[in-house]
């Protein structure tokens, strides 16, 4: 009986904590990270040095960028209490730069001001009172050899992402990407249900049924691996669905929806991605709407909400912000390849299901249900499967770029 009580107690914490911090915990946010304490540039003649003082090793990759000719460093997510930033070099490096890539990964960028090429780098272990250093020596390369060291597909997507080497994630260690696919309401909460005169399939159910597809077909391609936040009808809280999505390490998170309006003309997708202003009226009252779920689940959302910013950080923020914008970018042309999408396809709104979740993310509105064709093809089979086509065109141009700190 006392295992019994004791089995319960333990349940019960776990989904307390669960339920409360799941989807930010802040020890995984904020686990210590090494933290950079200063950094140095030498030079000689021809040599020109830049080191890292650093309190734990880190791993690194380097690479470099032409037009304009740029070193990039990735390493190891860290804190920066260097006063530096945007800070001038020394010898051959002009500028360099450094923030947090996505999360963890840091990037440093070196301007370099003439062909380099980086001719050692190595961390030195800490000895007497000196603290663990990176050093990465720099010397002067002709034009030709520097161009054929570039790596030629950060600068552009590749053309065909197939050949691609996948890179190694600095922290999952993964060579496949991570996406979370997050289709929208269910079990009690059937999302927008369309309109009086057309008795077409809930939200709930179209969206989980488009997901699938979705799944298939970035599965079929050996270069996703898809979670699915739900794959029944059941209803999940808005934190449950990023919770996963954080707690994963995704490299991207999609929620998938499908909307409603009064004028039953309107159709075609949209693609959302976050911010404290709505982008226009429509978008305001479609957060509204789909913000909605968790007042149905009896939610305090002014608590959640202050839960979720007061742990997270605002570089963080931005960055996947702005990464966010970046696969919206990239999707809405595909999309407009296979279905038809609204006028300023891209739409930014305050969405619960996006806030405060350190991976980069959309909401996709796949169509409007209210429409009684957009409600009839978003079931088709065929419809799906360009959707998650266009979705893996999407993902591949956009995981093929290098997005560099500014
Ligand atoms: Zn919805």
């Amino acid at each position: 009986m006392k295992q019994f009580i004791r089995k319960i107690f333990k349940y019960c914490l776990v989904f307390f904590l669960g339920g409360a911090f799941l989807s930010v915990p802040a020890t995984d946010l904020l686990a210590n990270p090494p933290e950079v304490s200063s950094i140095r540039i030498g030079h000689t003649k021809n040599n020109t040095r830049f080191v890292l003082d650093i309190d734990k090793k880190i791993k690194f990759n380097i690479f470099t960028l032409a037009n304009p000719n740029r070193v990039v460093i990735d390493i190891t997510e860290v804190e920066w209490k260097s006063d530096y930033g945007g800070a001038s070099g020394k010898g051959l490096i002009d500028k360099y730069r450094f923030g947090l890539f996505k999360p963890g990964t840091s990037r440093i960028v070196l301007d370099v001001k003439e062909p380099v090429r980086v001719h050692k780098s190595f961390i030195i272990n800490p000895n007497k009172n000196k603290p663990y250093r990176f050093v990465i020596d720099l010397k002067k390369e002709n034009k030709k050899n520097f161009e054929a060291s570039v790596k030629k597909p950060s600068l552009r997507p590749a053309k065909n992402p197939r050949l691609a080497e996948p890179d190694r994630d600095l922290k999952t260690g993964r060579t496949k990407k991570l996406i979370v696919l997050d289709p929208g309401h269910g079990g009690h909460d059937p999302g927008n249900l369309g309109g009086k005169k057309y008795r077409g399939f809930p939200e709930k159910t179209v969206v989980l049924s488009a997901s699938r597809a979705i799944k298939r077909e970035l599965e079929k391609t050996g270069r996703y691996d898809v979670i699915m936040t739900r794959n029944r009808d059941i209803f999940l809280k808005h934190r449950d669905r990023s919770a996963i999505a954080h707690n994963k390490q995704a490299d991207l998170f999609i929620s998938v929806h499908a909307d409603s309006i009064a004028n039953p003309k309107v159709r075609g997708a949209t693609v959302y991605t976050l911010s404290e202003k709505a982008s226009d009226h429509e978008a305001a009252a479609l957060a509204a709407r789909e913000n909605k779920s968790d007042i149905i689940a009896g939610m305090d959302l002014e608590e959640e909400i202050h839960i979720v910013q007061s742990i997270l950080i605002d570089l963080v923020m931005r960055e996947t912000m702005n990464l966010s914008s970046s696969f919206a970018n990239e999707l809405v042309p595909q999309l407009r390849r296979v279905v038809l999408v609204r006028t300023r396809p891209h739409r930014t709104a305050n969405l619960l299901v996006l806030k405060g979740l350190d991976v980069p993310s959309i909401l996709l509105e796949l169509g409007y249900l209210t429409n009684i064709y957009d409600a009839k093809i978003l079931m088709q089979k065929e419809t799906q499967q360009d959707i998650g086509r266009a979705i893996v065109k999407a993902a591949d141009r956009f995981f093929n770029k290098t997005y560099v700190a500014n």
